[in-house]
């Protein structure tokens, strides 16, 4: 493992000029439980690391009529635990309940979630230097890609590996940033960056740039919501393939639906013809196993993960199943 030096930062402003303040290369540490694997496993090579541990206005969860508040530092449990959270948000903690094991629920955080880096088994190796990497190839299209991309994956079919980005992507949240050059409130959408946008990264973070929240807009009564995810073990793992649904249903009738995928594509994947097919529809008129083939149209699998498009599928159709016949 290679040195680095250890900075906690009292303020947000604080950490984004510790960030910048020299050559050498640094990353912020929040809970460290992906950044610590990247330095053991020689593929992150930071001279600083700048830890956030010490700023309270990012901890906690705020709920209000405006909607929801999580601190970037927000542990996941406190986020599968929180009573609100599962009741309003059912999919957010359903997701975050998904994550890892107790242990690293204990330890990381929202933000480090939803910046996690891919698992794909050649980014993870030091001895492929592979385009997310700056090299000149990916290794995956010609190579073992049995847990990669079936959209979107011309560049990099590495899969976005955040349970908790799928439930959020679903329930509409925004993230708020902010750096030198000020705040932003972002959508899951523009956060993220498809391998087209930079290849190298995942989401539209300037360097000095910090998540310091998650905003999630008002629930109505009428929202419901699911997170569903399969594994290749029952013990911790990634999706293979997940599914979070959030519908609103009025006097019977859907009069709101998204569908995110998670585990299939790069960023978090909208399936927005299966959406469509469920707007304005009443619930004893919603075929779910159509829904479910709607949502994985226009996949290309690699050559070891064509069985994704069927799992996702199937998880698409019993998400449908379980939310229409939930009380
Ligand atoms: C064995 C194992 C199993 C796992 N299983 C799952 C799983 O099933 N599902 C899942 O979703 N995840 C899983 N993970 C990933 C785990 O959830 C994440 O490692 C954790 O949530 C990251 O949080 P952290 O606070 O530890 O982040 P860190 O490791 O501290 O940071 C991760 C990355 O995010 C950046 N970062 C962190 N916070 C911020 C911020 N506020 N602003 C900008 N950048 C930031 C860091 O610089 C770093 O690059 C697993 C990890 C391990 C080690
Ligand atoms: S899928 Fe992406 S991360 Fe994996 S080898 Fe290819 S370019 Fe690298």
């Amino acid at each position: 493992m290679n040195t680095f030096e250890f900075v906690p930062a009292h303020s947000v402003a604080e950490a984004g000029e510790l960030l910048t303040a020299n050559e050498a290369p640094a990353k912020i540490f929040a809970g460290g439980t992906d950044l610590l694997g990247e330095i053991k496993q020689g593929v992150a090579h930071p001279a600083r690391l700048v830890s956030l541990q010490s700023i309270a206005a990012l901890r906690g969860i705020a709920l209000g009529d405006d909607g929801a508040r999580i601190g970037a530092m927000t542990t996941i449990a406190e986020i599968a635990a929180h009573p609100q959270i599962r009741t309003r948000y059912t999919a957010l903690a359903e997701a975050a309940d998904s994550v890892a094991t107790p242990q690293i629920r204990n330890t990381g955080t929202l933000g480090g979630n939803l910046c996690q880096r891919p698992r794909c088994w050649y980014y993870r190796s030091p001895m492929f230097d592979c385009r997310k990497k700056g090299g000149a190839r990916c290794f995956a299209h010609d190579g073992a890609n049995k847990f990669h991309a079936i959209f979107d994956g011309a560049i990099c079919p590495a899969v976005h590996p955040s349970d908790t980005a799928v439930a959020l992507t679903a329930l509409d949240a925004q993230v708020a940033t902010e750096s030198a050059d000020g705040a932003r409130l972002l959508s899951m959408q523009d956060f993220f960056a498809a391998p087209g946008v930079d290849v190298t990264s995942e989401n539209a973070l300037r360097p000095d740039e910090i998540l310091t929240a998650v905003i999630i807009p008002p629930t109505t009564t009428n929202l419901r919501s699911v997170y569903l995810k399969a594994k290749e073990r029952q013990a911790m793992d990634f999706a293979l393939a997940s599914v979070a649904l959030a519908v609103e249903i009025a006097d019977d009738t859907i009069i709101s639906a998204r569908i995110a995928l998670g585990g299939v594509a790069p960023v978090p994947y909208r399936a927005h013809s299966a959406e469509s097919a469920m707007l304005s529809k009443g619930i004893s008129d919603i075929d779910a196993e159509h829904i479910g083939r709607l949502a994985v149209e226009g996949a290309t699998p690699l050559t070891d993960n064509a069985y994704k498009v069927r799992l996702a599928s199937s998880l698409v159709s019993r998400a449908v199943r379980t939310l229409l016949s939930s009380e």
